[in-house]
């Protein structure tokens, strides 16, 4: 029997409170202990007949953004409940809680506010962050996801708006790697917005400032993290869709001081790392020997490079080598030393080469074996493009990541087809399979909750204070080592979206290890480190309160 701590609530302070709360499930014991009798419907139901009732009136919901704000609505009501249905209907929900709806609600965020969610620290709040940070309701703080809402998904600057994404952020890592709700904290730091139409509208709840930049941004953020370091000495820092101007600069300023990462930038790297390493047992080339050629040369796409880098130094290739295995095309063509136009992030890409136009003519130039869209530009993997990978390559590496769905690169369907069957496909954005010539393919979808929800567990549960891109690359290899035979029979190069508890466990696991073997925390590493961190997994059951 679980024994909760209600903290001396009673009546309405328990059914108010969406962590304590499970509506028609109070027993009568409980009713009766609890001041509860007269507050519910007579009926004690179970949670799995709960269940049936909220997943039919999700069902009734017709738009996405209206099951996104019934779901939304359940959350703050009733935790256990909503995390009941999500996970037991996680492939139908996940677009739904994440990309692509939460976009959409990110874009209609002041006109759907229902109640307020997590925590807003704003420009004016320098000085006193730490005060806010002391006021939040939970103690125990273990992950905190953090936006300016300057890049929201590929939507551009949302401002304030973007609170949906730390939220839904959030539910992924309860969902998919059992981090409890209580440790959870979603931060808006509200520094302004560039949006004029956002600027415009009476019913937009953030400051309504043009972006503060500049030495002023960089105070705040700084005294953000000192503040949470104190505040919540065992939290993660996840920092999360920032201008990637800004994105790149912090994660350097702050990863070998705190515990911190860009999931847009390392998550997006693992969770493409692993697909890679992947079609290695489709095409039988190793990582080693595979030439990547980018379309989008920003968050996502250098910190996929890095990270191949990085696993491949491990795997004892020199840097040099390393690095002359991707390559990257921005909007002006191919990243060449010989440009004199390219910021910091893309030099270190930047190969000696004849300067390159299209992707067309970079694809013939550099013959690559795997080709993976992060540029946020619909329909620029067109026919010609996916024809010549497929004449180069007998099974070529076709990712289209760039979220929403409308922006991929281009469609799963266009891809098995242009290919005639052949190309390894997988996008950022769920597709439906494909029937061509007979042969069903599952297109494998690059989603970062493959990656995030497991590293946060692993870092959780070992106490670690920093996140490393070992852990990234390991995370990467117990993903793709997930991926089973009948997977790949099927052309889906990650595993199975049921699955993703136990491959977040095993992934938790695994970073945890890492965390141990590198002397990254101070805790000692238990025996049975995966029965350990399987423990620490929440489960959205009731527990018994007498
Ligand atoms: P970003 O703004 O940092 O980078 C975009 C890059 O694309 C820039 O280098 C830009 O120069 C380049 N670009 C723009 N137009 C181009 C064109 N016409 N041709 C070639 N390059 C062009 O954005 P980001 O964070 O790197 O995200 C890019 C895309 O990747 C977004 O659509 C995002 O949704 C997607 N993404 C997907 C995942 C995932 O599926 N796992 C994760 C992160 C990002």
């Amino acid at each position: 029997m679980t024994t909760v701590h209600l903290q001396g609530k009673r009546g309405l302070a328990i059914l108010q409170n969406p962590l304590l709360n499970k509506g028609t499930a109070f027993t009568e014991e409980e009713r009766d202990t609890l001041g509860l009798r007269g507050l519910l419907p007579p009926r004690v139901t179970t949670q799995e007949q709960q269940l049936v009732r909220v997943l039919d009136n999700y069902h009734r919901k017709e738009s996405p953004l209206e099951k996104y704000i019934y779901l939304i609505s359940l959350q703050e009501r009733n935790e256990a409940l909503f995390y009941r249905l999500v996970m037991a209907n996680l492939e139908e929900m996940m677009p739904i809680i994440y990309t692509p709806t939460v976009g959409l609600a990110c874009q209609k965020y002041g006109h759907i506010f229902r109640r307020p969610r997590g925590l807003y620290i704003t420009r004016n709040d320098l000085g006193r962050v730490k005060s806010l940070l002391q006021a939040w309701p939970q103690a125990d703080v273990r992950i905190i996801v953090i936006t300016d809402g300057e890049r929201i998904l590929g939507l551009g600057d949302l401002g304030a708006n973007g609170m949906g994404i730390p939220v839904g952020k959030l539910s992924l890592y309860t969902a998919c790697a059992g981090i409890a709700p209580a440790q959870c904290l979603p931060i808006m730091l509200d520094v302004g917005t560039n949006n004029s139409a956002l600027l415009a509208d009476p019913l937009y709840l953030g400051v309504p400032e043009p972006r503060l930049r500049g030495a002023q941004y960089d105070e705040l953020i700084g005294e953000f993290v000192d503040a949470a370091q104190q505040v919540f000495p065992k939290a993660c820092i996840q920092f999360e869709d920032f201008g990637n101007a800004n994105a790149f600069r912090l994660l350097h300023r702050f990863r070998d001081v705190a515990c911190t990462f860009n999931d847009d930038i390392q998550g997006t790297a693992g969770v493409t790392l692993a697909g890679l390493l992947s079609t290695e047992r489709l095409t039988g080339i190793p990582l080693a020997q595979q030439k990547i050629l980018f379309l989008g040369a920003g968050e996502a796409g250098i910190g996929i490079g890095d990270l191949i880098v990085e696993a491949l130094k491990l795997q004892g290739v020199p840097e040099a080598t390393a690095r002359q295995q991707c390559w990257f095309v921005d909007s002006k063509g191919l990243v060449v030393q010989s440009r004199p136009d390219l910021v910091e992030h893309k030099l270190r890409f930047a190969h000696d080469h004849a300067p390159v136009m299209t992707l067309l003519a970079a694809v013939e130039a550099l013959q690559p074996t795997a080709l993976v869209g992060v540029s946020g530009m619909p329909q620029t993997f067109t026919e010609e493009v996916v024809r010549a990978m497929a004449r180069i390559n007998q099974r070529p590496a076709i990712f289209a990541l760039s979220n929403p769905t409308a922006n991929a690169e281009c469609t799963a369907e266009q891809c098995y087809t242009w290919s005639e069957g052949n190309a390894i496909f997988a996008s950022g954005s769920p597709f439906a399979p494909v029937t061509f010539n007979d042969i069903t393919h599952v297109p494998g979808q690059g989603n970062n909750s493959y990656i995030f929800p497991g590293v946060g567990l692993g870092v959780i549960a070992s106490e670690s204070t920093r996140v490393t891109d070992e852990m990234f690359y390991t995370a990467a290899r117990v993903l793709a080592d997930s991926v089973t035979d009948d997977d790949l029979k099927l052309g889906r190069i990650y595993p199975d979206l049921k699955r993703i508890r136990e491959v977040s466990a095993a992934i938790g696991t695994a970073v945890a290890q890492v965390a141990f073997d590198r002397g990254l925390t101070a805790s000692l590493c238990p025996t049975d480190l995966r029965g350990y961190v399987e423990s620490t997994m929440f489960n959205p059951t009731y527990p018994d309160y007498i």
